[in-house]
């Protein structure tokens, strides 16, 4: 295949390049990377693509990385958040070992450096409401206007900093404000607000603090105490560099990180704002964070996707520039191809009709070998009953076959996998004209699957025996959103929810060796697609979702030149 497998060792990207000329030319001893989380949601998918760059940077280079929870903003935080978020980032396959992080372990070092930029004349208290400094701001194309407290005095504004810490004021009485220029061209740099009031609890400092440090003036510094040296993160953070580097200098930190951005993920059928999601969540589109269609990492692995495949498309992906979409089955095209590798195959019928074979012998059971992935032989083989009466696809049968069906019709061979040719000799209908039975004859001299004559029949069914098949609950998926680019156009992006993403098929039956399967595990169901046990799924209630169907149309979409579309 001409696709670009993501084993190749050569990759490279900007962000590397710049990485490995800095331990070339000795800038840096060791690379020290991080991921950033706000624990306000659950992670998805364009956050894993943020993992695999920034730990698997560290992990090339021979580096470390740090999980820093960046939970500056106590409002929406909650712990919830935080233990599915290192859940997650174990299931991907990173181990931060001892460097985990919060950024509120720093809030007293922070509010230290605040009161060094106030003696510097660096940072003042400001008295201006919200919406005062919003107007001060200006725009684009107009500077901003300078405040009425910009020039108080220093000690001034040390004691009013110290009477906002202790909880004198009310939330919005008075910010603390970097003093830099209200006429520069970048609006981050016109006095950006570095410390709000906020008299709310934070889920690990308590009621210890009503000011807190704003992003801006939390992440550097965070870098800086934690020695990091590249910090990675997405383009709207461009504009806010001037800033991160104008703090770290005028700051006494230990350590000089940079600040490096890369484009965000998006994929098409995939809306990744945390807010949309909550929205899905709460408003009942889906059974919840983890719903098999939801892009986080939660919903992809309750889907089945394995934790590798997501790894390899973050490098298919690549590091971006400039923003883009990817296709969707790109991220499907590298689950398929982890899958194809590893999983098993088994036999599962979803929508199941009776095969009853008239000359094999009643009561009789043979245990067939089936292997258990023709792609690996050292994954063995298994025993699978076979007796006379089965159950197969219902669309693998026809009455009246169009010229280019070569299933099972009146009076047609087929192979049923690894067992026996059979050839349907009648059709058995209901009162209602529907084929409820298909009665067969079968070759002994075929059995295992090939005949000693040589002759090959066009078709191969899977296929379940009746006594010994398992019931299950089938559910099926598709993209959440019925339009690659949900909302595109102006229109509500919760019009564009498919109400038929999920399909839910019962009575399906599956061969005994499935009713043990582990959730966490997708196998093949020959000839359908990849299914995997859902955590709904009991003991004599079993429940699978369907993982992804048998067909890449990635390389396709490929073939036709339009992997990104804008
Ligand atoms: P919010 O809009 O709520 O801030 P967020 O997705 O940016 O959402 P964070 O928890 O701040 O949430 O994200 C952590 C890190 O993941 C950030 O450094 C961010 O740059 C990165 N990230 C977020 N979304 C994507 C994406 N779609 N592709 C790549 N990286 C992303
Ligand atoms: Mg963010």
């Amino acid at each position: 295949m001409s696709i670009q497998t993501p084993s190749s060792p050569e990759r490279t990207d900007f962000i590397r390049e710049i990485v490995a000329a800095d331990l070339r030319e000795g800038r840096i001893e060791t690379v020290v990377t991080r991921f950033p989380p706000e624990p306000n949601g659950y992670l998805h998918i364009g956050h894993a693509q943020a993992i695999c760059l920034s730990f698997g940077i560290a992990q090339e280079f021979g580096g470390r990385y740090h999980l820093r929870f960046d939970d500056t903003n106590p409002v929406k935080e909650e712990q919830e958040y935080i233990d599915a978020i290192e859940a997650d980032i174990r299931w991907l396959g990173f181990d931060w070992g001892e460097h985990l992080y919060f950024a509120s372990d720093y809030f007293e070092q922070l509010y230290e450096w605040a009161v060094d930029l106030i003696k510097a004349g660096n940072a003042y208290v400001d008295d201006l409401s919200a919406d005062e400094i919003r107007e001060h701001r200006g725009t684009f194309t107009e500077p901003g206007r300078e405040s009425p407290w910009r020039d108080r005095p220093a000690p001034e504004s040390l004691d009013l900093f110290a009477r906002m810490r202790a909880g004198e004021f009310p939330d919005g009485a008075r910010v603390l404000r970097a003093r830099i220029d209200m006429a520069s061209p970048n609006i981050n740099l016109r006095d950006p607000v570095l410390y709000r009031i906020l008299h709310a609890e934070h889920p690990r400092t308590g009621a210890a603090w009503c000011v807190y440090p704003t992003y801006d003036f939390a992440h550097g510094q965070s870098d800086a105490i934690e020695g990091i040296t590249h910090s990675i993160c997405t383009l709207e953070f461009m504009d806010h560099r001037p800033l991160y580097d104008w703090l770290i200098e005028n700051l006494p930190v230990p350590s000089r990180p940079h600040q490096y951005e890369f484009a965000r993920l998006n994929l098409t059928y995939t809306v990744m704002s945390k807010r949309v999601l909550l929205r899905l969540v709460n408003e009942g589109y889906v059974r919840g964070w983890d719903d098999p269609r939801m892009p986080t990492l939660s919903g992809l692995r309750r889907r089945g996707f394995p934790a590798e495949g997501i790894r390899d498309f973050a490098t298919l992906a690549g590091v971006a520039r400039a923003a883009k979409v990817l296709e969707v089955e790109m991220l499907e095209h590298a689950v398929r191809n982890v899958l194809n590798r590893n999983a098993l195959r088994r036999f599962a019928v979803l929508d199941p009709l009776k095969v009853v074979i008239e000359d094999y012998p009643e009561r009789q059971v043979e245990e067939m070998e089936v292997p258990n992935n023709p792609e690996d032989p050292s994954a063995g083989s298994r025993r699978v009953p076979f007796t006379r009466e089965l159950w197969i696809e219902r669309d693998d049968f026809m009455e009246e076959p169009p010229r280019k069906f070569f299933r099972l019709a009146p009076g047609r061979e087929v192979r049923l996998r690894a067992a026996y040719f059979v050839t349907c000799r009648e059709v058995v209908k209901d009162d209602a004209g529907r084929v409820v039975e298909l009665r067969c004859t079968h070759d002994p001299a075929t059995r295992g699957g090939d005949a000693p004559d040589g002759r090959r029949p066009k078709a191969t069914l899977h296929w379940v025996s009746a006594a010994h098949a398992v019931p299950a609950e089938v559910r099926l998926y598709d993209h959440l959103f019925k339009d690659p680019h949900p909302g595109a156009g102006g229109r509500d992006l919760f019009e564009d929810v498919d109400p038929d993403s999920e399909t839910v098929l019962r009575g399906c039956l599956v061969e005994p060796s499935l009713a043990d399967l582990p959730v966490g595990e997708t196998v093949q169901f020959e000839r359908l697609g990849y299914f995997c046990p859902d955590h709904d799924s009991a003991p004599g209630a079993l429940v699978f979702n369907r993982t992804l169907t048998l067909r890449d149309t990635w390389a396709k979409l490929q073939a036709q030149g339009r992997q990104d579309t804008a």
